[in-house]
């Protein structure tokens, strides 16, 4: 074990003090363990329907049904649904229609518009097809209605708007052998036929509410974060001022990273913040500034993929001699931990990972008791788990808050919020009086991929794509199925994702697109992968997995571990994202193709 010692900016770490650290953790995490995991959490539907209602557009009264034929149908208008329609367009397909509940592009960026509201993934390497589109973000932080600007910019570049289809959700779709084509339904009542398919639904499409006792009873006003409600806090995007608010008690729930950009917005408006904390998150800094346009003016075309392929590599373990984007995801304890393996100390991977860990949340720890005048809720605010057992914060804004007169944390050790009242938030036996609840408490993630789509989808015969996937996703390279022709998956299936997820989106929808344009160039075949490259591609996902499972275990309940619930099987990619990219690119310039493109 001596070996396993190091000497670090914290101290010495020997495997003692590592498990003195995993008990605390430990403790942590079995204050918050729940038996009904997942499912103490409720869907907008039934009574609660009005948290869903969309505030930012009325849906058209009615319009007739469309029953014609494109080229393609896009699931989803989120910038993994543009990007997938820029990919098409590129590809040669003119009529390609993006179907999506919302009433507008954006996906998240179009419902999330609440106070401070902005990208945390830096914006030079989010933003898709920068370069193409000429755009220049105000801030390495863009804020989010600049995101959706480019959303909009997006879909005017690649004219997707023209056939698209808005307040509309993709009930069916059904691949009909004769024609050649999927038959889509709506709720709209809409039949229309497409010949590609293209399921990108997003992760955090179905905002979701706390299971709290008593939710209904309450008589003050409440709302979800991405349903903001700018007409009772008055102000509205680009307007930081929320007179509605000056008067009023506001109890936020949750502390998120949607909380940690709401909060310093709001706290200067309003009478009273209660910020009410479950879980702290972890909150390192942001350092956002504006753009220096002579920077931006000297970056060499490909920039943009440089960029993001060395933020990858660097978040993923690999190696780069420079760090372009230096931000906070790049020093987090995963890479600290990697990069002194570089340095050659002979230590086993996983336990220097461990030490960088410990090293970083101490650091973390430090700086809320730094900037957090009141040692009781500095105390609170510091977090006890690993830092990737949830997505980490970032601000510089949001830990001073508690630093003014008006902010509050309510800390539930652990608990959440015990009942609701008419008026109030019971919180471990005392009431908190507030006249509007704010509920930061994220979305429904934990679906299965193939309900995700929320449609009924059936392949040849009729089969289901739950039913095909019974027993474990069957795809090639996470994009096709066999039995489901010309059907393609955007997101997390059996491939490799990473934080800066558009990033990865695009990677994919360049791939569909230059299959599709190959399909278009041979004329009159299929995209169906053959059952060898298919059954080859599910043996290596198992054979390669890597067992998050014990990881995910000992952290902290949240929506990365399904609430304490992790799931055994692993669907993604062992290799990570860097090895997988490269994969695809070599198998498409070795003759791939013809793993998918049938007579
Ligand atoms: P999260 O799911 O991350 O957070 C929900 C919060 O609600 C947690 O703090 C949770 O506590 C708390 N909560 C849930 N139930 C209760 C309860 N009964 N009582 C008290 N608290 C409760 O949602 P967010 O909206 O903050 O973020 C969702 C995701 O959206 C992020 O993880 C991120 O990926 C993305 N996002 C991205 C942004 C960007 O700029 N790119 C900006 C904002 C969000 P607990 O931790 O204990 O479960």
């Amino acid at each position: 074990m001596a070996e396993r010692e190091r000497t670090a900016e914290s101290g010495t770490w020997g495997p003692e003090d590592v498990e003195k650290i995993r008990a605390r953790y430990r403790a942590e995490r079995d204050k918050r363990l729940r038996p009904d995991g997942a499912a103490q959490y409720l869907l907008p539907t039934g009574d609660l329907t009005a948290y869903a209602v969309d505030p930012w557009s009325e849906p058209p009264a009615g319009r007739d049904p469309v029953t014609d034929d494109v080229d393609a149908v896009v699931l989803g208008a989120g910038f993994g649904g543009l990007v997938a329609g820029a990919h098409l367009r590129k590809a040669g397909l003119k009529r390609i229609r993006l179907v999506d509940i919302a009433g507008g592009v954006g996906g998240t960026w179009y419902w999330n518009r609440y106070p401070g509201v902005a990208c945390d993934i830096e914006s030079y390497i989010y933003l898709p097809l920068l370069e193409e589109v000429g755009e220049m973000p105000t801030r390495k932080y863009a804020p989010g209605s600049e995101v959706r600007a480019h959303a909009e910019r997006l879909a005017e570049h690649f004219d997707l708007l023209r056939e698209s289809l808005f307040h509309t959700e993709v009930t069916s779709l059904h691949w009909d052998d004769e024609l050649g084509r999927w038959r889509v339904g709506t709720d709209r009542g809409d039949a229309f036929t497409a010949r590609y398919a293209v399921i990108s639904s997003g992760p955090f499409n179905r905002p979701k509410l706390p299971g709290i006792p008593g939710i209904e009873k309450f008589r003050g006003h409440s709302f979800h974060t991405s349903r903001w409600d700018y007409a009772y806090t008055g102000g509205a995007e680009g307007v930081s001022e929320y007179p509605g608010l000056a008067d009023k008690r506001v109890a936020v729930i949750g502390t998120g990273a949607t909380a940690i950009q709401a909060v310093p917005a709001i706290a200067p408006h309003s009478r009273e913040v209660l910020v009410v904390q479950r879980t702290p998150s972890t909150v390192d800094r942001r350092d956002d500034r504006e753009t220096d346009p002579q920077w931006w003016a000297g970056l060499e075309p490909g920039w943009q993929r440089e960029r993001r392929e060395n933020f990858l590599a660097l978040i993923t373990g690999g190696v780069a001699e420079e760090n372009l984007v230096g931000d906070q995801w790049t020093d987090s304890a995963p890479v600290r931990g990697r990069q002194r393996l570089r340095r050659g100390t002979g230590e086993d991977v996983a336990f220097a990972i461990e030490v960088a860990d410990h090293e970083k949340m101490a650091e973390l720890r430090a700086r809320v008791a730094e900037i957090v005048e009141d040692p009781e809720t500095a105390a609170a605010l510091q977090p006890w788990y690993r830092q990737m057992c949830k997505r980490p914060g970032f601000s510089d804004r949001y830990l001073q808050a508690f630093n003014r007169d008006n902010v509050r944390l309510v800390d539930t050790a652990g608990q959440g919020v015990e009942r609701i009242t008419e008026n109030a938030l019971v919180v471990d036996g005392v009431g908190y009086p507030v006249d509007v609840i704010v509920f930061a408490t994220g979305f429904e993630i934990g679906a299965d991929p193939a309900v995700r789509a929320g449609a009924d989808v059936r392949g040849r015969g009729g089969i289901t794509l739950e039913q095909y996937w019974a027993d474990g996703l069957r795809t090639l390279h996470g994009w096709v199925s066999r039995g489901f022709p010309n059907l393609f998956h955007l997101g997390s299936t059996q491939n490799a994702v990473s934080v800066n997820f558009v990033h990865v989106l695009e990677e994919q929808s360049e791939h569909v697109g230059s299959v599709v344009a190959e399909a278009e160039r041979r004329g009159g075949v299929l995209v169906e992968p053959a059952a060898k490259a298919e059954d080859g591609w599910v043996e290596t996902i198992r054979a390669r997995a890597i067992d998050m499972h014990t990881f995910l275990s000992e952290c902290t309940p949240g929506y990365y571990n399904f609430e304490g619930k992790p799931r055994k099987r692993v669907e993604s990619f062992g290799g990570g994202p860097v090895e997988f990219l490269a994969l695809v690119r070599a198998w498409r310039a070795d003759g791939g193709m013809e793993d998918v493109l049938s007579g």
